[in-house]
């Protein structure tokens, strides 16, 4: 029991510590932690002052021994552009849009998308303990005081409880280009299959409901609405029907037959995240303000590949 104790006053202390010491680096200064540790202890459990109080008096010490003033110590994070984040932990402040939104797999992550300005796209996360509002998908914001991070080898920022998020007017332009991009199809959207479209302005019908004309006539169509992950950047893409059945065969009338035959639509959006959900692709593609509209897409072959194809069709000739 009384391991636990001290194990519970020990997890505490370092986590106050860390935001005492984070709280200073913000601002671009330095502060030692044992310090803020033995100081924080003292308090707290010697002498018994609460949690808020105690931190108070040991930023109230801190301030003085640096000589910072409050207003000083508030400052915010430098401004920079997303194409600039190349490294983990930095505290960075940016204005950007918000180029999507995915699905958070995680109960700690209340939104996680991309983010982008003219420079760049990169993952953003918010921690549902940092108690902030929620983004929308197109809109621009100010995003003061997030943390760079490092997953999987490639750069994200993370809203955390010390972030502000503004909302702007104005509206935040995407990289744009003419690109060749090679990655993995990383999340096709729900909202992809065999869907339905309004009869009078080709809107994605819900539930029959059209978003501009209400209850409608509309007409089947096939899309996938997905993410390309090339290792460096994310790419929204947009797959049409020509472009689905040039890589699985499953056309329009496929796909309608595939929906009969189960009696349920969503078993197209299964089968064709079955087949093309985490393969690599080569795209050629246009960037536009929020897609990379599809030119031409096919499978990525590299040059192994190439050349064991090219193997089995010599072997498959001498036969
Ligand atoms: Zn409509």
């Amino acid at each position: 029991m009384k391991g636990e104790l001290v194990e519970e006053k020990v997890e505490i202390i370092s986590k106050l510590t860390e935001q005492i010491t984070e709280k200073f680096k913000r601002s671009g200064y330095e502060v030692n932690p044992k310090e803020i540790s033995k100081r924080l202890e003292l308090l707290m459990f010697e002498f018994k002052v609460p949690e808020r109080e105690a931190i108070r008096t040991v930023n109230n010490y801190l301030m003085k021994e640096l000589d910072v003033s409050r207003e000083q110590l508030s400052m915010e994070s430098p401004f920079i552009k997303i194409g600039e984040i190349t490294r983990p932990n930095q505290w960075v402040s940016f204005k950007a849009k918000i180029v999507q939104l995915w699905d958070s797999t995680s109960p700690n992550v209340s939104q996680v998308g991309l983010v982008g300005d003219e420079t760049g796209i990169i993952k953003f996360v918010t921690w549902a303990k940092s108690g902030k509002p929620e983004v929308a998908e197109g809109k621009s914001y100010i995003f003061r005081n997030l943390v760079t991070d490092s997953f999987g080898g490639r750069m994200q920022v993370n809203v955390n409880r010390n972030s502000e998020i503004e909302e702007i007017a104005e509206d935040v332009p995407l990289p744009p280009r003419e690109i060749k991009v090679t990655g993995a199809l990383i999340a096709i959207q729900q909202n992809s299959g065999l869907i339905q479209r309004c009869n009078e302005c080709r809107r994605t019908v819900s539930k029959g409901i059209c978003p501009v004309h209400g209850k409608t006539e509309s007409y089947d169509d096939l899309r996938i609405k997905g993410v390309l992950d090339d290792g460096e950047n994310f790419y929204e893409i947009i797959l049409n029907e020509d472009n689905i059945k040039a890589l699985t065969g499953i056309g329009l009338e496929e796909a309608k037959k595939i929906a009969k035959e189960n009696l349920e639509r969503g078993v197209v959006l299964q089968t064709l995240r079955n087949r093309l959900l985490g393969k690599y692709f080569t795209v050629n593609g246009t960037r536009g303000e929020r897609y990379l509209i599809v030119n031409e897409i096919d499978f990525f072959r590299d040059e192994l590949g190439e050349k064991i194809d090219e193997l089995l069709t010599r072997l498959g000739a001498e036969q």
